[in-house]
């Protein structure tokens, strides 16, 4: 494992990528990461040791094995909070993914507002930071604003003075692009949201493969992301919440394990966190996430930066001297992530994934279910190349050589 003291000797993907089953195959060159990350050997093992030893239903169980499998889940719920700086475990709610969290927030915080409230999206967003605010919109008769990009495809912040009301509840944000690997300024965001009273939701699909969160220092009142994209299993997310806001929620799902006490007519229900986690939850995949989010919290960050930017700094190099090649999102390294998208003249995204895999090279390709900024980009969606912390310089130039090759066959 890359721990901090083993960083000294520098950060070496190719030693990580040992550490990934999923990667075995030499010839595999995974740049599909922000779709979903591969797991790590200790998410298998914390998984592999649940099932075997403590699989049972969680909460209320009164045998020995139910006790392991609460003990486990909660042990997940502490992992979680360290890795977000949360001020208590009890901050974090399960969920089934990114988008199960953002519609909990929406249909639970958004009955809180009344017609005439505003939110305040961008064009940047991910349909599931999208599609669940136009809902509740068109329900209570919310007003949503838009942020716009830049035409590098970053938020243009310039704009947040114009774009945010005194009836502006909610700011909800990607904190990093699917699309343009572009980084959000969140501070100016914070500010701008207390200046009315509005409260901050960011969406981390996308970052939390990139660091460790810190909710405290970011100053934002929700936290969003999906487990698979931080090297756990599918089918779980994360809501954070303050637990002074949370407390004022009601919840979006009911069912068994959220309740203290039913009548026939009526049910008590019991505080945060568990009032949001109706029903038997993702037990399993909650104990795998937590293993990857504590083995991401060992690892030397500042070196894995570097490394995911020196082969993004191949990658956008590499791309920008292909001709008939457009790379859509900043090609400042400090702005952004390594996921990049792009467009290539006479193919479509769709060919470029399907050329690219005959290679070995995972891509992904299409609107990226973003299809409002495709429009700003006036594009018919793009391919995707995204780095993680185990891509290592073959899987770059793979991509290069592949793109190289398709643009070369279609030039001539
Ligand atoms: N938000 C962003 C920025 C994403 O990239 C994604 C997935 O790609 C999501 C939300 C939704 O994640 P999930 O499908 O895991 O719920």
């Amino acid at each position: 494992m890359i721990t901090k003291s083993a960083s000294r000797a520098g950060f070496a993907a190719g030693t990580v990528k040992r550490l990934f089953p999923g990667l075995a195959d030499r010839r595999l060159h995974y740049l599909d990461s922000a779709a979903t990350a591969q797991m790590p050997d200790c998410v298998f093992e914390a998984l592999r040791g649940f099932e075997i030893e403590a699989r049972a239903n969680v909460h209320e169980g009164l045998h020995r094995r139910a006790r392991a499998a609460t003990e486990a889940y909660n042990g997940a719920r502490a992992q979680a909070a360290r890795f977000l700086n949360a001020y208590s475990d009890q901050e974090v709610v399960f969920t089934y993914g990114a988008t199960s969290a953002i519609n909990l927030l929406a249909h639970s915080f958004g009955t809180l507002m009344v017609a005439g409230d505003e939110i305040l999206l961008s064009v940047l967003e991910h349909h599931s930071n999208l599609t669940p605010w136009q809902t509740l919109a068109a329900q209570r008769g919310i007003v949503l604003r838009f942020l716009p990009m830049t035409p590098e495809g970053r938020l243009d912040l310039e704009a947040l003075e114009s774009r945010i009301t005194d009836r502006c509840r909610l700011v909800a944000l990607t904190h990093c692009s699917n699309v343009t690997g572009a980084v959000t300024d969140v501070a100016p965001v914070v500010a701008a949201a207390r200046s009315v009273g509005a409260k901050v939701m960011l969406d981390g699909a996308q970052h939390v493969a990139h660091s460790p969160v810190d909710v405290r220092a970011l100053g934002v009142d929700f936290y969003a992301f999906s487990g698979h994209k931080a090297f756990g299993p599918t089918g779980v997310g994360i809501l954070w919440g303050r637990a002074a806001l949370l407390a004022t929620m009601p919840p979006f799902m009911t069912g068994g394990q959220m309740v203290e006490t039913v009548t026939l007519g009526s049910a008590r229900f019991r505080p945060p966190p568990r009032r949001f986690e109706a029903g038997t939850p993702p037990i399993a995949a909650a104990i795998g996430l937590g293993a990857a989010l504590d083995w991401m919290q060992g690892l030397d960050w500042n070196a894995i930066r570097e490394h995911e930017a020196r082969l993004t700094r191949s990658l956008l190099g590499g791309l920008a001297s292909i001709k008939g090649v457009r790379i859509l999102g900043p090609l400042d390294l400090r702005l952004r992530t390594g996921v990049v998208s792009f467009c290539m003249e006479h193919v479509s995204p769709e060919e470029v994934c399907i050329q690219l895999d005959r290679k070995g090279v995972a891509l992904r390709g299409g609107y990226h279910c973003a299809q409002p900024l495709f429009e700003v980009f006036r594009a018919r969606g793009a391919a995707r190349a995204s780095v993680a912390l185990y891509n290592v310089d073959v899987d770059v130039d793979a991509l290069l050589e592949g793109v190289q090759e398709l643009a070369n066959s279609r030039a001539g």
